[in-house]
């Protein structure tokens, strides 16, 4: 069997990739292994920032690709991947309008959001937002179209002189161009041990398919590595890593006590730098503590929403009810609650520099303990702005591609520089300038 392309991986980024290079007339094996497990897209929020998008604009809000690039180089100073984030930003709104208009893709605006290091409100989802229900429209999209053939087994690779042949069960292909996108390493220990040692041995709340196997192929082809320390924490994982609170209680007015009551964080740097900051703590757990007022915003955030389900939330009338039901001290969660309410009213500064508190907190209180964990790493494969995998002298390797987890991100340096969002944003950025580079 011939095709114009092979994509190893059928999560965000490869299944995007498929659906924009089928568009254009080429013929796509789409191949997976593990395409009956979760994999990280259908684990996540499915949360993506297009600023500047038709939607966005439609609901009267003045965006750009300009304003998100100024607020991740803001975020992540001296951390972005300038090989790809001007493209990815100005791509995005290209890709939103593209699974809008030629997929039919159930897209939403969200305007209620909001995200730590976001400007603006530019986050794109389905309705209520579920990173499950967003990966199963794409699956169901991919298996729609004839140009693509999705494969179910593991590909054995022979790169020839020009292009590549996979086995792929009893199935032998020939393709032109190959596209690496089977995700990151979060699931493969030696690796986290080696390039991101602080974490080793934590929490990892991604999926286990998240084995760096695709991108291993990139690195015996000889493909220069970027940014492989960066990755995206969890600061708001529950206990046991099978649900979280998603990235909004801050920004909406919440705020973390340590199991003395204590708070130790600037709450509102994002959830990726919150997670090294919640597993310092003793136990590595902290409370993350809101009300009633909060919640009633969060009808619409699926992660939340699960967590709720999951016994994971608690509910007391007032704070005597929520020291009991958590063994915190009293007094010292008064103590913490009364000084939040001064910084919530500007009577007094924060000491920990978080400069915003939405509300002052009032019963009945609401409350989770949370952990700190790896979601998905950052570093990989560095690629140009198209998606062509670069050697270690710069110069394009042909006709090999990467994407997603597998090729290097966005931006960061350990949890510091990973903005909210950037991890779809380069899956779908990325991958609609690489489509529209193949050939
Ligand atoms: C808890 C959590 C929450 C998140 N929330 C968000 C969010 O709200 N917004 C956001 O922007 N990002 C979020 N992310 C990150 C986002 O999920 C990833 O950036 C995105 O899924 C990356 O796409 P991908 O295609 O590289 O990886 P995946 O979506 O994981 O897909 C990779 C695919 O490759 C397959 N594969 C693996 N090895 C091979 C192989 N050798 N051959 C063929 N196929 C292979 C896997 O089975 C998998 O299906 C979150 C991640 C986690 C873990």
């Amino acid at each position: 069997m011939k095709f114009d392309v092979a994509i190893l991986g059928a999560g965000a980024a490869g299944m995007f990739v498929a659906l924009a290079a089928q568009a254009r007339g080429l013929q796509v094996a789409l191949i997976d292994p593990h395409a009956h497990r979760l994999n990280n897209f259908a684990i996540s929020g499915g949360l993506f920032p297009a600023a500047g998008s038709s939607l966005q604009r439609a609901a009267g809000n003045a965006d750009s690709p300009q304003a998100w690039l100024d607020d991740l180089r803001q975020f992540a100073p001296g951390m972005v991947n300038e090989n790809i984030a001007s493209a990815v930003a100005h791509a995005l709104p290209l890709a939103t309008d593209f699974l809008l208009q030629q997929c039919a893709a159930p897209l939403h605006f969200l305007p209620d959001m909001v995200a730590p290091g976001h400007s603006q409100l530019r986050f794109h989802c389905v309705v209520p937002a579920s990173g499950a229900a967003l990966h199963g429209w794409f699956r169901e999209a991919c298996a729609q179209y004839p140009r693509i053939r999705c494969l179910t087994e593991p590909a054995q690779v022979q790169r020839l002189d020009p292009g590549f042949e996979l086995r792929v069960g009893s199935d032998r292909i020939q393709a032109r161009q190959i596209v690496l996108a089977g995700g990151g390493f979060g699931a493969n220990a030696e690796m986290v041990a080696r390039f991101i040692p602080g974490m080793a041995g934590a929490l990892h709340n991604g999926s286990p398919t998240q084995d760096g196997s695709t991108m291993a192929l990139g690195i015996a082809w000889g493909a220069q590595l970027w940014g492989m320390d960066g990755y995206q924490g969890q600061g708001h994982t529950n206990p046991g890593g099978a649900t979280r609170l998603g990235m909004s209680i801050p920004t909406l007015g919440g705020f973390l006590a340590n199991r003395q009551g204590v708070r130790f964080v600037a709450e509102d740097i994002g959830p990726s730098a919150l997670a090294p900051a919640v597993l310092a703590q003793a136990g590595g757990v902290a409370l993350e503590v809101f009300d009633a007022a909060i919640e009633a915003q969060l009808g619409n955030h699926g992660a939340y929403q699960q967590a709720v389900k999951a016994g994971q939330v608690i509910t007391a009338p007032d704070l005597a009810s929520l020291a009991a039901q958590t063994q915190i001290d009293l007094p010292t969660l008064e103590r913490t609650l009364e000084a939040v309410g001064t910084f919530a009213t500007g009577q007094a500064h924060d000491p920990l520099r978080r400069q915003v508190f939405a509300r002052v907190l009032a019963p009945p209180f609401k409350a989770s303990w949370v952990t700190g964990a790896l979601s998905h790493t950052q570093g990989g494969l560095l690629t140009c702005a198209d998606g062509k995998v670069l050697d270690q002298q710069g110069q394009a390797i042909p006709n090999v591609f990467a994407v997603g987890g597998c090729a290097a991100g966005l931006s960061g340096r350990g949890a510091d520089g990973y903005l909210p969002g950037n991890g779809l944003a380069q899956a779908f950025g990325l991958g609609w300038r690489l489509a529209q580079a193949l050939t």
